[in-house]
């Protein structure tokens, strides 16, 4: 008798539940999910504590990203209920020859949090485990937003924090996590004690810079080749109250780049970024210094702007929270109008980013930017995870074209795509790097080169940490 094998329609929400779960099966004839009872030629799906499901809105919405311009249904979402039903999600995928990513906040641009086989939300591993003087414990599907509003109640907080708040732990550091106060403390990846992960194989395990380093010291970094991270422990630092906010203008890229060395070379500031800004002849140029410290104590105004030489300046002031989470508000407006957001992230070394930036600032109108054009320095001997990759010059500057169509139009963002790609080569020939959150079309070959003399390190690790190569196809990285 032909076993009678009956798809489980798409539209219906199956759920998996432990014991109370409507068990269901993997088709790996046909790929799809089979109901209960007429799954016999069909692959179990392992029990688990909390829920994969299969209805078609739960797959499109992660079926796309902050960019907007890739777009890939998987089979199925996992919402983990533990660490363990991860693990099995992962072995399961193993043996099925299905890719797992997993996924933050998906605010990727272009695909990297998305695969065709499972995407796991990692937003159920939401617990803030413990926070103690030095470090606090967190899941990896936490926001940094509620990290630092609880830190912060003790008084701490994370040495640096990304301008946005509202990204996954897990998600930063799979990619590095770069912020104003990198000028002084490195990445975040830079301040990370220990992880638990699970591997592309399905184990668990904790590690840290002396158990299980290279496993480590892949992970942070390694844009979720080798690993999923499931918890961190990050370093805490007292927290100050206050920020105060000193906005120096120059009307040329020269003094203002002059300006950020000095700057970032004697770290006056306790938090340094700037940016481009449309002008009505081209370009002009916005020094961003913080200070933040508690009163009685105030800032030496006189003594933080010596030597800078500004056309302008404006100090404002406002508590160290609030800083922090300046842009929250404008970023959900901004995804809310889901405009296409073809990124382009670059670390470009000192010695040429005057011509380099020059010659991009030339050719990109206002519109082309979307407004807003970061342009910071950053030390590079703070910066020390390997698969993070970086100029080799003493101080590196971020140039971040942060582009949004608008309105959204396929032939602009496809237009964009490929300045990007242009933008890319040109700074590869400087000397520069991508920071890889971006909407850049690469090949194997490009990433191959994007890791130099540490390729070696990462093929090897994803070898032995993810032999079938499972985890997190949307970066393009492997064949
Ligand atoms: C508005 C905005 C502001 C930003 N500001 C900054 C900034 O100031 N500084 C900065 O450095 N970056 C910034 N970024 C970029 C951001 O840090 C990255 O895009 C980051 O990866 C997004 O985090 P996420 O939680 O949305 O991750 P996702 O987009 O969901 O995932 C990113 C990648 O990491 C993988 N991943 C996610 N979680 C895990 C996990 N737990 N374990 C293993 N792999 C995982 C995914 O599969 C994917 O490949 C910004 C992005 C946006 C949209």
């Amino acid at each position: 008798m032909v076993p009678r094998v009956q798809k489980v329609q798409i539209s219906r929400r199956a759920v998996l539940a432990g014991a109370a779960a409507v068990v269901v099966a993997f088709d790996p004839v046909n790929i799809g999910w089979l109901t209960a009872a007429d799954a016999t030629p069909g692959i179990r799906v392992p029990g688990l504590d909390g829920e994969l499901l299969l209805d078609d809105a739960s797959r499109t919405a992660v079926a796309e990203d902050y960019g907007q311009i890739v777009h890939r249904k998987p089979l199925a979402v996992l919402r983990p209920g533990s660490t363990r039903d991860i693990q099995k999600i992962v072995r399961f995928a193993n043996e099925h020859g299905l890719e797992v990513a997993m996924r933050g906040q998906g605010h990727s641009t272009y695909g990297q949090s998305q695969a065709a086989g499972v995407v796991i939300d990692s937003s159920t591993l939401s617990t803030i485990r413990r926070v103690t003087r030095t470090y606090a414990v967190v899941d990896a599907g936490v926001q940094w937003l509620d990290l630092i509003r609880t830190t912060l109640a003790a008084g701490l907080t994370p040495p640096v924090a990304t301008d946005y708040l509202g990204l996954s732990i897990g998600g930063t550091l799979s990619v590095g996590g770069v912020g104003g106060a990198s000028s002084h403390h490195g990445l975040l990846v830079d301040n990370v004690l220990a992880l638990e992960v699970v591997t592309g194989r399905g184990e668990l395990v904790r590690c840290s810079p002396t158990v299980r380093p290279d496993l480590f010291h892949a992970v942070l970094g390694g844009l979720g080749q080798f690993a999923v991270i499931t918890r961190a422990t990050v370093r805490l630092i007292p927290a100050a109250t206050t920020a105060r906010v000193y906005h120096l203008t120059y009307p040329d890229l020269g003094s203002y780049l002059a300006a950020q060395r000095t700057a970032v070379t004697d770290g006056r500031f306790s938090y340094l970024e700037g940016q481009a800004v449309p002008a009505a002849d081209g370009w002009s140029y916005l020094l961003e210094g913080v200070e933040y410290y508690t009163p009685p104590a105030a800032p030496d105004d006189d003594g933080l702007l010596s030597g800078l030489a500004p056309a302008g300046v404006e100090i404002t002031e406002m508590p160290y929270f609030d800083w922090l989470n300046r842009i929250y508000d404008l970023v959900q407006q901004l995804m809310a109008l889901k405009l296409p957001g073809p990124w382009i992230n670059l670390f470009i070394p000192d010695e040429s980013v005057e011509q380099y930036a020059s010659t991009v600032l030339a050719n990109t109108t206002p519109e082309d930017a979307g407004g807003v054009v970061l342009l910071y320095p950053v030390r590079r001997e703070l910066i020390h995870q390997p698969f993070v990759r970086l100029p080799s010059s003493p101080v590196v500057f971020l140039m971040a074209i942060l582009r949004a169509v608008s309105p959204p139009d396929e032939a602009a963002t496809r237009r964009l795509i490929g300045i990007n790609r242009e933008q890319y080569d040109q700074a590869v020939a400087v000397g520069g790097t991508q920071y890889p959150v971006n909407a850049i079309p690469l090949t194997p070959a490009d990433w191959r080169r994007h890791y130099g003399p540490q390729w070696q390190a990462f093929r090897t690790a994803k070898r032995r940490y993810d032999p079938k190569q499972v985890l997190t196809p949307g970066q393009g990285i492997f064949e």
